[in-house]
């Protein structure tokens, strides 16, 4: 790989602060999905390192939780330095790995680098209360601590801000992290796992272990030492991790699929508009989770939003994410393209029309071209599930009522967005949409000082923000008796 520091491209699991292969030595192949070139290997690890990787953070946790916070606030004050200053490395890592243009990929370790320096300021922040007492000589205290080992999954379209996602407020509060990277994308984790030992981040409290998902998922979901799964992926799996972590009674937080429905009402700036859906659509190649997924024009304005939205994605530049002109890189994977390709085969057949775009890119193996699909109707299979591709459906309503049924009705909820110049309808629209997120004139609302999250089938928790913390924190009230002389 093309990196100026190799030490950062790491072929092996980091256990107990140590580089690691499988027990049986058994590795998976990597491949960057702009050419299908070999990028190295993986340990192919089970349950026998999951296990080992537990037992080595539960010994870590011991030292840790009782670490005061300035301690763990100057650690992770280390590793937001030392992931900026690597930025460029760890930004073409993201590329070769996941296929995103570099730009997009150094965005995204700026994004993944500000969790670290936001929880490492609220590490010194985890306040407690005194509450009057309910008897004279009493006094109720409570307390917040770490609730111990978290085991940690995480998908491949932002391998690496999803991990610092998570592993920034555990690791400010005191407890220690085994995390499971996705198999598409296991050296952004390596790499992080890498520069958390320079940090000074102690061995056995940040562990990743690379390999078979169920066996690695089902020790972490069942293993009474783990106290806590923390998920981001698909619903499907969240829900699964989550029957499989009730036995043990875990704490659990998904960060799940998503459905955006993306607004666009006849008082909203037109240009903001079509740029806002743009950003909101094609980043990463339509693979985000808070994607513009659906996109409702209203009916006086529908044919001039749909047609500059069009010529704009059209001329969006698609190839491999190294090359500095890319706009758009390839998809994760043949099943990513085959979805792409069935959405517009079936809105087609249901009678939409391909405004621009429609198949496999020119380029060959897992470039899509940039798609837009106008006179789109709810029956459709693009107006009920994601779509995880550069497909952007547009479909045309008539009242805010209307509209607001429609964007509602799915089990997703996520993120939203709408385009309006009203403030009344600004915050009426706002309250009335089942949503975790909303963006109101952007399409852009990932920042680490926000509480990122859905509701629904979508999730459970919330990840960045003040609030970040509070999914790695138990509440212990203490009564205290004796006060009266
Ligand atoms: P996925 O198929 O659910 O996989 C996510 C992770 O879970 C991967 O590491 C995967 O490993 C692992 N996994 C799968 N089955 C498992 C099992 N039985 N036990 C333990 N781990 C298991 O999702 P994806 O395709 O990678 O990611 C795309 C999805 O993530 C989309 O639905 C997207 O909306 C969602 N997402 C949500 C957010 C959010 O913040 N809400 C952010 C990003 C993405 P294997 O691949 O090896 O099975």
């Amino acid at each position: 790989m093309d990196i100026k520091n190799s030490e950062l491209f790491k072929n092996q699991c980091y256990i107990n602060g140590s580089w690691v292969n499988a027990d049986d030595g058994s590795t998976s192949n990597i491949v960057n999905p702009a050419n299908s070139k070999q990028l190295g290997t993986v340990p192919n690890c089970g349950s026998n390192e999951a296990l080992k990787a537990i037992k080595a953070a539960k010994e870590a946790y011991k030292v840790w939780s009782k670490t005061d916070a300035k301690q763990r606030s100057s650690v992770l004050k280390n590793l937001h330095r030392l992931m900026l200053e690597h930025q460029e490395d760890l930004a073409r890592i993201i590329t070769h790995e996941g296929g995103k243009p570099l730009s997009e990929s150094m965005g995204e370790i700026a994004y993944a680098a500000s969790f670290f320096e936001w929880f490492s300021e609220e590490a010194k922040r985890v306040y407690g209360d005194v509450i009057p007492g309910h008897q004279q000589d009493r006094r109720t205290l409570v307390i917040k601590q770490p609730i111990g080992v978290v085991g940690c999954i995480t998908p491949w379209n932002f391998p690496s801000a999803m991990l610092a996602r998570k592993i920034a407020p555990a690791i400010a509060v005191g407890c220690t992290v085994v995390a499971k990277p996705a198999p598409e994308t296991p050296y952004s984790a390596t790499a992080m796992a890498y520069l958390s030992e320079l940090a000074g981040i102690p061995k056995g409290v940040f562990n990743v272990v690379t390999g078979d998902a169920e066996k690695i998922g089902s020790v972490m979901t069942t293993h009474k030492e783990v106290k806590k799964i923390t998920f981001t992926g698909s619903t499907a799996v969240g829900k699964q991790l989550l029957k499989q972590s009730a036995d043990t009674v875990k704490k659990v937080s998904l960060e799940l699929g998503g459905h955006a429905p993306f607004i666009v009402f006849e008082d909203a700036n037109l240009e903001d508009a079509v740029d806002g859906a743009l950003i909101a659509k094609y980043r990463n190649s339509g693979q985000t989770c808070v994607c513009a997924n659906r996109i409702y024009v209203q009916s006086s304005i529908y044919d001039d939003f749909s047609k500059r939205f069009t010529e704009k994605a059209s001329q969006l530049v698609v190839g491999d994410g190294l090359a500095e002109s890319t706009q758009q890189g390839p998809l994760i994977s043949e099943d990513a393209m085959k979805k792409a390709s069935a959405h517009v085969e079936d809105a087609k057949n249901k009678g939409a029309t391909i405004a621009t775009g429609g198949n496999p890119h020119s380029l060959g193996g897992l470039f899509f071209e940039p798609t837009v699909l106008t006179g789109v109707s709810d029956e459709m299979l693009i107006a009920q599930e994601e779509t995880f591709g550069p497909v952007a459906p547009i479909f045309s309503f008539d009242s805010e009522k209307e509209v607001l049924e429609r964007a509602n009705n799915t089990p997703y909820g996520l993120a939203a967005y709408f385009y309006t110049s009203d403030l009344g309808k600004s915050w009426r629209v706002s309250e009335q949409l089942d949503y975790g997120m909303v963006g109101l004139n952007t399409g852009i609302i990932s920042t680490e000082m926000a509480p990122f999250g859905g509701i629904k089938e979508s999730g459970i928790g919330r990840e960045g923000s003040k609030y970040g913390v509070d999914d790695y924190l138990e509440m212990k009230y203490i009564s205290l008796a004796g006060i009266e002389e």
